[in-house]
């Protein structure tokens, strides 16, 4: 057996970063979470390709003395903590002192910070853990922290990393949880000179309609009761509004943004008698419960939770999210109805003269509102005979579009059966193919098998990029999130 050796800080520092900051989200959500912590009502987050050579952090909060700059960035540094008891009533989002200390030890990291009581600033600048420059500087009470090329001496680390757009994703849903989840702040989120996110920090309703844009208050219910002990407040979709994955879905506990199974199965299973086969809810819950109740020391990164009494918090989720979908005269107390409001969007609060949020969302609204506003239904006029000439077209019309049906049905019944080497004998009911194979006997629902024939036919030509499109009349809004926004723009076709 080897000689067992004590490590420096700078090697536990990689180690630990490797655990803390894995990814550029991972820091912008650090970051981000000591700016809460300092009680800023303003959050700045800059970042540039995908955060990899550029993130900037500026807060309103409380800054850093600077005499304790130095101090911030030691492995096992906080101002949240200080004895063991303190554990297990943990009210602050960073608690372990070891971002700070793991960010400086893998990237060119720079920290501007101002408290109320000095008159001027101070800065620390770090490379790989080392300082190597500190001084005075000019700033206003807050903190900016500016985390540049990170990963530059971790090669392997920097080997993991996605093209940038896949990184600036990453951030922007990290982004968007910090707005759903803080909705007294007002962010500013920037990638790559363009803004992404703007809140407000005027309320949840706000804060969902800058995330997921306007539509979702309709299709959504506002809860908020008590429960058990716990507060339960935010949005459950209408039995409607569900998704095709489960990126929609969201749960902060104590403002914390977790992953945790007890509260995601109370919800999905109080929701699964509404649910087709691949679809899930849409969801933003706040729980709030006694902070000894929650233990989040349970991983580094602080996603996780565990809870002193699994039962009871899933029982209390789960009963209050089935009473709202099954309409029960309880979820009365449950749901507040939405209130008529002011359109959400506002002037950007900027500096800038005409700059111009990026936000798609919110240009949807005044173009949708713009175009159908002046369309009212038309009074009805006595057309009758220009109805008596259209009545004779049209029944001409239909009389060939169902031959030309009809001839499809029975081309489309012999590939069925040509492909599956089965033997057509009938049609049954008008909705059947009767089809053998020598053995078995075969019911085919026609107009399934027709759907599915055509939508094998559509992915084809989707797979092959061999479509046809054609522009509509109207145009149709589709609201859409930071992360479907991507997706469509990395598929579009032209
Ligand atoms: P933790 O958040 O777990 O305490 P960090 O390494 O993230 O550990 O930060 C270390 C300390 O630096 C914090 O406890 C806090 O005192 C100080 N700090 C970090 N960021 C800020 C900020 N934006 N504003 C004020 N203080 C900060
Ligand atoms: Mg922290």
């Amino acid at each position: 057996m080897s000689k067992i050796n004590l490590l420096s800080s700078k090697i536990y520092n990689r180690i630990s970063a490797g655990e803390v900051v894995d990814r550029p989200y991972s820091v912008v959500k650090e970051l981000v979470e000591n700016s809460i912590d300092a009680g800023a009502t303003s959050i700045n987050i800059d970042i540039e390709n995908g955060g990899i050579s550029s993130i900037v952090i500026t807060d309103n909060g409380s800054g850093i003395e600077k005499s304790e700059l130095k101090k911030a960035i030691l492995p096992h540094a906080t101002s949240k903590i200080s004895s063991l008891k303190d554990l297990d009533n943990i009210c602050s989002l960073g608690f372990r002192g070891e971002a700070l200390a793991s960010i400086a030890s893998v990237s060119k990291l720079k920290i501007e910070s101002k408290t109320e009581n000095q008159n001027i600033g101070a800065f620390i600048l770090v490379e790989g853990g080392e300082i190597i420059d500190s001084s005075d500087c000019g700033c206003s009470v807050g903190t900016t922290v500016t985390v540049k090329t990170l990963f530059y001496n971790t090669p392997a680390r920097e080997k993991f990393l996605r093209s940038s757009r896949s990184e600036e994703s990453d951030i922007s849903s990290t982004v968007a949880r910090f707005i759903l989840g803080n909705p007294n702040i007002a962010f500013k989120y920037t990638a790559d000179g363009k803004t992404i996110y703007q809140s407000f920090g005027d309320g949840l309703e706000s804060a969902m309609v800058n995330v997921y844009g306007p539509d979702v208050i309709s299709d959504c219910f506002f809860i908020d009761t008590q429960k058990n002990g716990f507060t339960i407040k935010g949005y459950l979709g209408k039995h409607h509004f569900t998704k095709g994955n489960r990126s929609h879905q969201t749960v902060f506990i104590n403002g914390r943004y977790v992953v945790n199974q007890t509260i995601s199965s109370a919800i999905s299973n109080a929701y699964s008698s509404y649910l087709m086969k691949h679809r899930y809810p849409f969801y933003v819950l706040n729980v709030s419960m006694p902070t000894s109740t929650v233990d989040i020391n349970v991983h580094p990164n602080k996603l996780e939770v565990r809870f002193s009494n699994n039962q009871i918090v899933y029982g209390t989720i789960y009963s209050v999210v089935s009473k709202v979908l099954d309409g029960i005269s309880e979820a009365l107390n449950i749901v507040t109805p939405p209130v008529q409001k002011e359109p959400f969007f506002k002037q950007e609060k900027s500096n800038i003269p005409n700059e111009k949020p990026y936000n798609f969302t919110s240009q949807t609204p005044s173009f949708s509102s713009f175009l159908f506003s002046d369309i009212k239904p038309q009074p009805q006029q006595d057309n009758s005979q220009e109805l008596d000439i259209f009545a004779e077209n049209k029944a001409y019309i239909e009389k060939i579009e169902k031959e030309r049906q009809q001839t499809k049905e029975t081309q489309e019944q012999l590939i069925i059966a040509t492909e599956q080497n089965l033997k057509f004998i009938g049609q049954a009911l008008n909705t059947f193919l009767i089809l053998e194979d020598g053995q078995d006997l075969y019911l085919v629902d026609q107009h399934a098998a027709h759907e599915r024939l055509l939508f094998d036919k559509l992915i084809s030509l989707t797979n092959n990029k061999k479509f046809a499109s054609q522009p509509l009349l109207i145009p149709f809004v589709l609201n859409v999130n930071n992360e479907e926004f991507d997706f469509i723009n990395q598929n579009i076709f032209s």
